[in-house]
C-alpha cells in the first residue's frame, strides 16, 4: 500500500532577534492509511512544529519552512496556495490538540460549530449537517448525542470535551488525523478511554494517525511505528515492538526508564538529567552529548548521521558507528 503522507527532509526554522532557532532540522517519515505513527520527545524537540508545518500553520515571520517536501497523496502541500490549504485542513487532514478549547469556540454551541465545519467542506443542507453531527457525537461515545447539540463546550466534562473535539476533527472524514498530546491533560482512566476511542475510530474509518506525545507509554499502547525526536532531529525510528525490545539511542533509554508506572505517574523523565539544548546554539557534535551518560570524546566533535544500523531501524548515535568500524 502506498503511503498517504510523506514528509521528506523537513526543515522549519524561526528567525528571531537572538538567532535562528532550528526547531525542525531534517525530519522524514511516511505513513500509510490505517497506520499510527508516534512522534515522541520532550517539549521543544520539534514534534509539534513538525505537525504545524505539515498543516502549514507556521506563523511567518518568524517561522519558515526552509527546506523539504510534505507529500499528501503525492502532492506537495508546501506548494499549495493558502486557499487550497484551507480546503485540505480540517477536511482531508485534521488535527486534535491537548486542549480542546484550541479547536472549540466557548461562545458557540456544539451544534453551531459542527454544522459550520461540515458545511464549510461539504455541500449539504443544515438538516443533513445536523444529522451528521449527531452521528459523529454518537460515534465518539457522547451519550444521548442529539440532546447535547445545544450544549456549550464548558458544559461537557474534560473527557467528553475531548470527544467533542475529536468528533469535530472527524466531521469531514479526514484521511490523516494528527493528534498532538491528545490525552496529556486527562487523568489516567479518561486517557485510556480516549486512546481506545482513537484506536476504534481508526479501525472503523481507516485513517492514518500521527500521534504526538512525550509519553512512550502512549506510544506502546497505540502506535505501529515510532520516531524519537531530540533537538529538532529524529534520533531513532523503528517499529514499536522493535523499539521496546531493542532500543538503541541513549535518549530513548532515558525515555524508557521514565515510562510512568501505572501507580506513580509523577516522576516522568527523571532518568534524563539536564535540559534540552538551546536550538539557536547547538553544541558541537551530538546534540545529546551534554546529557548523555554514554558520551565519548568524539561525541563532542562529530555529529552522528541518522543511519539504518539494523533493517528498518534508524539510529543517530556514534556508539553504533564504532561497532560498524570494528565489524567491517
Ligand atoms: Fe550519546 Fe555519543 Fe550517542 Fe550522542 S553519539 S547519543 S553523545 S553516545
Ligand atoms: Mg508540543
Amino acid at each position: 500500500q502506498e503511503p498517504i503522507l510523506q514528509v521528506e527532509n523537513l526543515h522549519t526554522h524561526f528567525f528571531t532577534k537572538s538567532g535562528v532557532v532550528k526547531a525542525v532540522d531534517g525530519v522524514s517519515f511516511d505513513i500509510k492509511p490505517g497506520e499510527t505513527l508516534g512522534i515522541v520527545g520532550e517539549s521543544g524537540s520539534g514534534k509539534s512544529i513538525t505537525a504545524m508545518s505539515i498543516m502549514r500553520l507556521i506563523k511567518d515571520p518568524p517561522g519558515k519552512i526552509v527546506d523539504g517536501r510534505v507529500l499528501f497523496k503525492g502532492e506537495n502541500l508546501l506548494e499549495k496556495s493558502k486557499k487550497e490549504m484551507r480546503s485540505i485542513r480540517g477536511n482531508q487532514i485534521s488535527m486534535v490538540f491537548q486542549d480542546p478549547m484550541t479547536s472549540l469556540n466557548p461562545v458557540f454551541t456544539v451544534e453551531k460549530q459542527m454544522v459550520e465545519t461540515i458545511q464549510t467542506h461539504r455541500k449539504v443542507s443544515k438538516k443533513e449537517a445536523i444529522d451528521r453531527a449527531v452521528e459523529l457525537l454518537d460515534l465518539v461515545g457522547i451519550p444521548s448525542a442529539r440532546s447535547r447539540l445545544k450544549s456549550y463546550p464548558h458544559e461537557f466534562s474534560g473527557g467528553m470535551r475531548q470527544r467533542v473535539m475529536i468528533a469535530l476533527a472527524l466531521s469531514c472524514d479526514p484521511e490523516v488525523l494528527i493528534a498532538d498530546e491528545p490525552t496529556t491533560a486527562l487523568d489516567v482512566t479518561i486517557q485510556a478511554q480516549i486512546l481506545e476511542l482513537l484506536e476504534r475510530l481508526q479501525k472503523e474509518l481507516g485513517m492514518a494517525i500521527v500521534m504526538i506525545t512525550h509519553d512512550l507509554g502512549v506510544v506502546a499502547e497505540v502506535c505501529d511505528r515510532v520516531m524519537v525526536m531530540y533537538a529538532g532531529k529524529p534520533v531513532e525510528f523503528s517499529e514499536v515492538t522493535e523499539l521496546f525490545d531493542h532500543p538503541k539511542h541513549p535518549y530513548t533509554w532515558g525515555l524508557m526508564s521514565s515510562i510512568p508506572q501505572i501507580k506513580n505517574r509523577q516522576d516522568r523523565l527523571e532518568a534524563i538529567s539536564g535540559l534540552p539544548p538551546d536550538l539557536r546554539d547547538l553544541p558541537q557534535g551530538c546534540s545529546f552529548a551534554p546529557r548523555c551518560k554514554h558520551a565519548m570524546d568524539k561525541c563532542h566533535e562529530v555529529d552522528p548521521a541518522f543511519r539504518e544500523h539494523i533493517p528498518a531501524h534508524h539510529v543517530r548515535c556514534l556508539l553504533y558507528e564504532e561497532k560498524e568500524e570494528v565489524t567491517t
